[in-house]
């Protein structure tokens, strides 16, 4: 109802939020988003990340990676420009956001004591909102002070682990909401509690849930695709707001169709980038 601050991510809701492409346009108009992503073993949370922020329509990408990690990701995604770390394992340096449009931080760059120097520059250098996921928010659950460095309207997409180690435990459900919508009030950001009934908490104290989603994307590598999605919309000047909830729901609906084209047990995240597309094509 109007009164409550709980609403559903629906087809129409999301419909409205995603504008248009407009038949002059070119990739200048659809942004830079930046990646930092990956460390050694985990180079394919860079790449499926990268996949994921290319299939969700950002005109231009660059991903920061380790720099063991610079061929495997030039061929496996040459679509995307590449930043190299000095480090060959894992991020210590600090990366360039001078141009960036959206930058996102987090999959596959593990929790190395010198990549919490490349997170806290990359928060100092950031004058807009980001997107943080995975390692970045256990190395802000390991170092509470950088929390204050996170911009207003970021938006951050804990697992329900990843959530416990930033809030701490809860006995039920609603302790769990409650928690979420806390955080989004006192710290200003918009947080995605990823799970089968993923929710969407605001600074203003309202909560989306989403819809779309099933369990075969309880696989590895499903929560870096996500993250690439909404950097991905956020870099095109989408609101963080909207970017969250359009993000949240196409990844969900990507992942419900690549379940019809095959089966829960057999579907990977790359499915869901690959059919990141056909759920685009939903709202054109
Ligand atoms: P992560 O745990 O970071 O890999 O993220 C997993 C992603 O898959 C999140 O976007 C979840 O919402 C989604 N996901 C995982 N399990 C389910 C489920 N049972 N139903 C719907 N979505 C799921
Ligand atoms: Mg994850």
């Amino acid at each position: 109802s109007q009164h409550s601050p709980f609403s559903l991510i629906t087809a129409g809701l999301v419909d409205q939020l995603i504008p248009a492409r407009s038949k002059f346009d070119h990739k200048g108009n659809y942004g830079h988003g930046i990646i930092i992503a990956g460390s050694h073993g985990k180079i394919g949370a860079a790449v499926l990340a990268a996949r994921a922020a290319l299939r969700s329509g950002i005109g231009l990408l660059t991903m920061y990676i380790p720099r063991d990690g610079y061929p495997i990701l030039q061929s496996a995604v040459p679509e995307a420009m590449v930043i190299t770390d000095e480090n060959e394992h894992y991020l210590s340096g600090i990366p360039d956001l001078e141009g960036a449009s959206a930058v996102g931080i987090g999959p596959g760059i593990g929790r190395q004591a010198e990549t919490v120097y490349t997170l806290e520059e990359a928060l100092r250098n950031s004058n807009k909102p980001m997107v943080l996921d995975a390692d970045a928010l256990n190395l802000l659950a390991e170092h509470p002070h950088l929390k204050d460095l996170v911009p207003e309207n970021s938006i951050l997409t804990p697992h329900p682990g990843e959530f416990r180690r930033l809030v701490g435990e809860w006995n039920n459900d609603f302790e769990r909401l409650d928690k979420q919508r806390s955080l989004s009030r006192e710290r200003k950001w918009i947080v995605v509690l990823k799970g089968s009934h993923t929710s969407v908490s605001f600074p203003d104290g309202q909560v989306f849930f989403n819809t779309t989603g099933n369990p075969g994307m309880a696989t590895a590598g499903c929560g870096d695709v996500l993250t690439g999605v909404i950097t991905s919309i956020l870099a095109q000047g989408i609101k963080p707001t909207a970017a969250a909830l359009c993000g949240v729901y196409i990844h969900g609906y990507a992942g419900d169709l690549a379940r019809e084209a095959g089966s829960e047990a057999g579907l990977i995240a790359g499915d869901v980038v690959r059919y990141l597309p056909h759920a685009f094509a939903a709202f054109e």
